[in-house]
C-alpha cells in the first residue's frame, strides 16, 4: 500500500509571537517543520512527502529542507484551498492513502502514524483525537451566561488525518473555490466520508500561542534525558502437521503448524515479552490470559500493538530489536527479508534496526528433534528518566 505525507504549511499564523511563521520558527536548532518532515520522512510506511508551503515561504522552506528528498508546492488562500493544491500535486502518481498533517505539530510520533495507517482503509479515514481535559464553558457577552459544555462524547481532533486518496481528492474536488472547511474531517464528511477517532497523542500538539515554542523545547530536553534500557524474550511453541504457521507476522507454508491458544506465532510473543520487559510491565500471560477465549486463534499482532502502546504511554520508544528464530524447521532464509519488512512496519523501525536471526540447536534436544520452535528477543528501549534519575 503506498502512502503519501501532504503536509501543509501554508499558514503565516504568527499568533506564538515572532517575525516569520511559527512552522519557520527555530525549535532547539532546527526550524519546526524540518523535524515534522522528518517525522514522515524516517516512517518506513510513508512513501512520499509533499510540502504546501506559502507564496512568499519559498527561501525559508528551502533552508528548512535543506538535504531532505521532499517536494513543495504552493498553496492556496486558505487551509483548504491549501490542501486542495497538495492533492493536486499527489494526483499525478496517486497513493492509497494520504496523511494530511499540519507543517506546525512537529512532534508527532511514529507510534501515531502507524496506529493511523493501520485504522484506515480505502472506506473510512482515520484521525487521532483527545477527550478534553479541562472543564468547557461557553462565554456570552463576555461572561460565563453560556453555562456548562458536557465534556461527555466531546474530542480534540489532533492531524495526521488518514484517508483514501482517491476519496478525498474527489471530496475536495467538489468543493466551490472559496470553501474555507476547518480540517480534512470535515471535507470528507461533507462527501459522505466516515472517519474512525483514535486515541490521539497529548505531546502531538500544534505551535499556535505564545509559549508553545518554549513548550516543545522542555518536551525536547526532556526526551533527551532518557537512558536506554535492553530486555529479553523468550517463548516456545510446539510443532505440529499443519498447513501453515505465522512467524514474525508472516504466513508460511511449509506443511507445519504452531499449536497455541492465538496463533501461536512464537517470535511475536517473544518481542511483545521483549517490550513488557522493557518497561516492567509484566508478560504477555497477565495481559492477554491464554484461558479466555477473546484471544482464541487471535492474530499475535495485537499484542505487539499494545505492548507498543505501553511503551508509548511511558514515554518509551523502541530503537532495536532482534530476533533469534531455534528450531530445525522451517527454513527462515527464504521468508527472512518479508519477515523483517513486516517486523518493520509493525515496529515502526528502520530495516536497518530489525535484526532476524536463525540458528538450529545441532540436533540437540525438543528444537532439534523437530518437536518445537523457539524464539529469542531482545530489545533496546529508550526510556525517560525520571526526573530524580535525570538530575544525578
Ligand atoms: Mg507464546
Amino acid at each position: 500500500m503506498k502512502c503519501a505525507a501532504l503536509l501543509a504549511g501554508g499558514g503565516r499564523g504568527q499568533r506564538h509571537g515572532g517575525t516569520i511563521p511559527k512552522q519557520y520558527q527555530m525549535l532547539d536548532g532546527m526550524p519546526v517543520f524540518r523535524r515534522t518532515l522528518m517525522a514522515f520522512l524516517d516512517h518506513p510506511a510513508v512513501d512520499t512527502v509533499l510540502a504546501v508551503i506559502g507564496a512568499e515561504a519559498a527561501d525559508l522552506f528551502a533552508m528548512a529542507s535543506d538535504g531532505l528528498e521532499v517536494r513543495a508546492v504552493t498553496g492556496g488562500a486558505s487551509r483548504t484551498a491549501s490542501v486542495r493544491a497538495g492533492l493536486e500535486a499527489l494526483a499525478e502518481d496517486p497513493p492509497d492513502l494520504v496523511l494530511v498533517h499540519d507543517a506546525a505539530r512537529p512532534f508527532v510520533s511514529a507510534g501515531l502514524i502507524s496506529r493511523l495507517i493501520a485504522a484506515a482503509n480505502q472506506e473510512r479515514g482515520a484521525a487521532p483525537g483527545l477527550a478534553p481535559a479541562d472543564a468547557l464553558k461557553r462565554l456570552r457577552g463576555g461572561d460565563l451566561a453560556g453555562g456548562d459544555i458536557e465534556r461527555r462524547g466531546l474530542v480534540q481532533v489532533q492531524t495526521p488525518q488518514v484517508f483514501p486518496f482517491r476519496a478525498l481528492h474527489a471530496a475536495y474536488a467538489r468543493l466551490p473555490a472559496s470553501a474555507d472547511l476547518p480540517d480534512d474531517i470535515a471535507v470528507a464528511r461533507a462527501a459522505g466520508l466516515e472517519c474512525t477517532i483514535i486515541e490521539g497523542e497529548a505531546g502531538n500538539f500544534k505551535i499556535t500561542r505564545p509559549g508553545d515554542l518554549q513548550r516543545g523545547a522542555a518536551l525536547l530536553r526532556q526526551r533527551k534525558a532518557t537512558a536506554t534500557v535492553s530486555a529479553t524474550g523468550f517463548d516456545v511453541h510446539r510443532l505440529v502437521p499443519g498447513e501453515a504457521m505465522m512467524l514474525c507476522g508472516v504466513r508460511v507454508a511449509e506443511g507445519l503448524a504452531l499449536h497455541g491458544h492465538s496463533d501461536a506465532d512464537v517470535a511475536l510473543h517473544a518481542l511483545t515479552d521483549a517490550l513488557l520487559g522493557s518497561i516492567g510491565a509484566g508478560d504477555i500471560g497477565a495481559h492477554f490470559p491464554p484461558g479466555e477465549s477473546r484471544w482464541k486463534d487471535a492474530d499475535s499482532a495485537r499484542f505487539l500493538r499494545k505492548a507498543l502502546d505501553l511503551l508509548a504511554a511511558e514515554g518509551a520508544r523502541l530503537v532495536h530489536a532482534d530476533l533469534t528464530i531455534m528450531g530445525e524447521r522451517p527454513r527462515i532464509g527464504p521468508y527472512r527479508g518479508a519477515m523483517r519488512a513486516h517486523l518493520s512496519a509493525m515496529l515502526g523501525l528502520p530495516l536497518r534496526h530489525v535484526s532476524l536471526k536463525a540458528t538450529t540447536t545441532e540436533g540437540l534436544g525438543f528444537l532439534g528433534r523437530g518437536e518445537g520452535l523457539a524464539c529469542l528477543a531482545s530489545v533496546s528501549v529508550n526510556c525517560p528518566l525520571d526526573q530524580d534519575q535525570a538530575v544525578s
